[in-house]
């Protein structure tokens, strides 16, 4: 029976990767939470991991007290986190939001741990750091990001063939062909109200301003050892191509699906082994006809520093990934508007000192200045 770790159990993956072990009846040796103890709670009973950690520390004395009548071992804090990832199990699926997952993700590489990613900002901040540590640890990283499970699927069964192309495929989020004017007003509300995809708040706000792709292009230049160049985004609104790939000789494989992430989830955690899912069936009679086009990377800024970043390498992605945490915390918080995630985010890459091989201080420095610049930038 296969083991695993959930750092982010509470979170929209973390939910789905339980509803996952409890079909296939995969053990979970441990789970975690930011703060919500009462989730955490509920999914400790009915998996009976042997550990628990809440992130917040605030929260720990709360769990401790909900969990006082059974021998689950609670951690706190990132120590916690790092413990919980360095755990011997099968798999540590990362689930958090955030640079947050970074340390852990390191730590379970070390452990020989396999590693499910659903938390592209470790990739995109971590860089060469992850890759390199998975690779020296020879453990896999399995993509859960619906759009590099695709490419991953795409791929299996290729061989030593390496892709020339990736096409990357977009929802457009909430605001596909909008302008600057229209999206100057935009809501906190109106950016969670996501056409396809049912996520977290931060994921949504992402893919709102088209961050989300920005990360996504980054996190698949790092994942499948391809430059930036050899990506194409490609806007298809129904989210039914997940994303393809070309190859030398013009054929483009890609995969499909509804828009269900147990389908990515599940497979990571069963790799190379394909389960059954109760997930919906896809009818292409029923959809009728798929649509395809372009970004606007004028108008969606955030898409724009993302390249520019991966274009520098070295530090430039996680200044803009920090930036933009700390913007769209602002924004959720409503303290400032739509528009400004994306003047934070570039402003931040041109004002964070570029390093070419950062070190792990460097990456932490890095989210650090890009944090205080936006800080800074909108009076706080
Ligand atoms: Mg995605």
């Amino acid at each position: 029976m296969k083991k695993i770790v959930i750092l982010g159990s509470t979170g929209s993956i973390g939910t789905q990767t339980l509803e996952v072990c409890r079909m296939h009846n995969i053990a979970v040796r441990a789970l975690s939470a930011d703060k919500n103890t009462a989730l955490l709670e509920q999914q400790a009973r009915e998996f009976k991991p042997e550990y628990v950690c809440v992130y917040s520390e605030s929260s720990c004395p709360d769990i401790k007290q909900r969990l006082a009548d059974t021998d689950i071992k609670v951690l706190c804090g990132m120590e916690g986190l790092c413990q919980l990832a360095a755990l011997p199990c099968d798999t540590v699926v990362n689930s958090v939001v955030g640079m947050v997952g970074l340390l852990p993700t390191l730590e379970a590489a070390k452990a020989g741990n396999d590693i499910a990613l659903a938390n592209k900002e470790t990739l995109v901040a971590g860089g060469d750091l992850v890759t390199d540590c998975v690779n020296r640890h020879g453990v896999k990283l399995l993509p859960i990001d619906s759009e590099h499970s695709a490419i991953f699927q795409c791929l299996m069964g290729a061989g030593d063939n390496r892709p020339e192309k990736i096409l990357l495929t977009a929802s457009g989020g909430p605001f596909y062909g909008w302008t600057s004017d229209q999206l100057r007003g935009v809501t906190v509300e109106q950016a969670l109200n996501h056409p396809n995809w049912s996520m977290g708040a931060k994921i949504t706000i992402d893919s709102a301003t088209l961050m989300n792709k920005g990360l996504e292009l980054i996190e698949a230049v790092r994942l499948f050892n391809v430059k930036p160049e050899q990506v194409e985004i490609v806007v298809h609104r129904q989210s039914i191509i997940h994303s393809a790939v070309e190859f030398c000789d013009g054929a483009v494989i890609a995969q499909l699906g509804t828009a269900d992430m147990r389908i990515p989830i599940q497979l990571a955690l069963t790799y190379p082994e394909r389960l059954p899912s109760p997930a919906k069936r896809l009818s292409l009679a029923d959809i009728g006809s798929l649509t395809f086009g372009r970004a606007d990377e004028q108008t969606f800024t955030c898409l724009a520093a993302a390249k520019r970043a991966i274009a520098l390498d070295g530090n430039a992605p996680c200044a803009v990934n920090s930036a933009n945490e700390a913007a769209v915390t602002l924004f959720l918080n409503k303290k400032i508007g739509f528009l400004d995630i994306g003047e934070a985010v570039n402003g931040a890459l041109d004002a964070v000192k570029f390093i070419s091989k950062p070190t792990l201080e460097e990456i932490l420095e890095t989210k650090s200045a890009a944090e205080q610049y936006v800080a800074a930038y909108f009076g706080g």
